[in-house]
């Protein structure tokens, strides 16, 4: 008899502890296999993601880059001389625009959006807007797990509305075109300059330091109006305050910039360095800033002749040296000033047109499609 017998109970003590033992061996081994297979498909989504996310922001408001133009050491330090000098009455212009002022809400957001799943870090709250404005403003701030060093610098989230539709076609065939530049405008001079060039019938091109009143908005709708090119010179014209860094050339560039398209409803897309591309103040940040800017679609021009007159040159002085040195190249590109210290450069500007003339020059306003003059 079996059922019953010492053996039965033995068998069935047996048979209880195997499956107290078995059971849970069993059930351990099955939930470590899933944890695994858990783990691999996370490790591979937060891989997958960062990758896409990286190129994302590579991508993103990515312009074509001019790099850097050539030297010309021979001319550099002149010409930054004549900028400093001559520009120390433009340097009173207040800081206007704040630094945040327009990001556009769907630029603000869809920046967010793209850095959101980049980090596989835990984000506090993606959807305050404030956290967003801070994580796109700094986005290198945050730490990053794969340690790589592709990530663009801060400066190049500042501004989201600060870019300019970059030429890509050639350029225009310019030759025995001069262009006349009139820089730290505008002025009380700004309306005599242009009853000139409307007499003589021929174009310019001013780069202006904007002031935040209504007098200066007026007189670059004007000149806007009459079809003259605008390009941005400088908010505040102060070198240590501009060069310092590429943040500090854009806080400045974008204050002008605001005020211009403010006041004639069109983006500037050119500018020139307040004392030229290649200065003294320049030298540690010259490189990255063009940079910045070429990414972001602008074009600059420096000169090729200097009228000399910040100088306090005379009548003759001016006439001589202009039409000398524009009459030796085939492009010439002629500083002059538009500020309330320079009325010689108003009283021989039309003789000095009707010499180039003579001389068989036509008569442009800069824009990106004229190659661009660089020192
Ligand atoms: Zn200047």
């Amino acid at each position: 008899m079996y059922f019953g017998s010492v053996r039965f109970f033995k068998h069935l003590i047996l048979t209880v502890i195997a499956l107290l033992i078995i059971t849970p061996t069993v059930l351990c081994i099955v939930l470590v296999g899933d944890n695994i297979k858990k783990a691999d498909e996370i490790s591979r989504l937060t891989s997958a993601s960062q990758e896409s996310s990286y190129s994302d922001s590579e991508n993103s408001g990515a312009l074509p880059q001019d790099g850097s133009s050539g030297e010309n050491s021979s001319q550099e330090s002149s010409d930054s001389n004549t900028e400093n000098s001559s520009d120390s009455t433009a340097s009173t212009s207040e800081q206007s625009g704040s630094s945040d002022i327009e990001s556009s809400p769907e630029q603000t957001s869809s920046a967010s959006e793209s850095q959101t799943p980049a980090t596989s870090e835990p984000q506090p709250d993606s959807s305050d807007p404030a956290q967003s404005q801070t994580d796109q403003s700094d986005p290198q701030s945050r730490p990053d797990s794969s340690g790589t060093s592709t990530e663009a610098p801060d400066y190049t989230a500042l501004y989201p509305d600060l870019y300019a539709d970059k030429y890509d076609g050639e350029y225009i065939n310019d030759d025995n075109t001069v262009y006349l530049t009139f820089d730290d405008g505008p002025s009380v001079l700004t309306e005599n300059i242009m009853y000139y060039l409307k007499q003589e019938g021929v174009t310019a091109t001013f780069f202006v330091v904007p002031e935040d009143t209504e007098f200066c908005r007026s007189l670059l709708k004007k000149i806007h109006d009459a079809g003259y090119s605008i390009g941005i010179h400088s908010s505040s014209h102060d070198y240590d305050k501009i060069y310092g860094s590429v943040t500090d050339f854009l806080d400045d560039f974008y204050a002008a910039y605001k005020i211009v398209y403010e006041a004639t409803g069109e983006r500037p897309s050119i500018y020139r360095f307040p004392g030229g591309s290649v200065n003294d103040w320049n030298t540690d940040t010259r490189e990255a800033i063009i940079k910045e800017m070429s990414r972001r679609g602008f074009e600059y021009f420096d000169w090729n002749v200097d009228s000399n007159d910040w100088q306090g040159y005379g009548w003759t002085q001016l006439y001589n040296n202009v039409t000398s040195d524009a009459c030796e190249l085939s492009t010439p590109v002629i500083l002059f000033h538009d500020t309330g210290a320079r009325e010689n450069t108003v009283l021989v500007l039309e003789d000095i047109i009707a010499a180039l003339k003579a001389n068989g020059y036509s008569f442009g306003s800069l824009s990106q499609k004229a190659e661009p003059v660089h020192f």
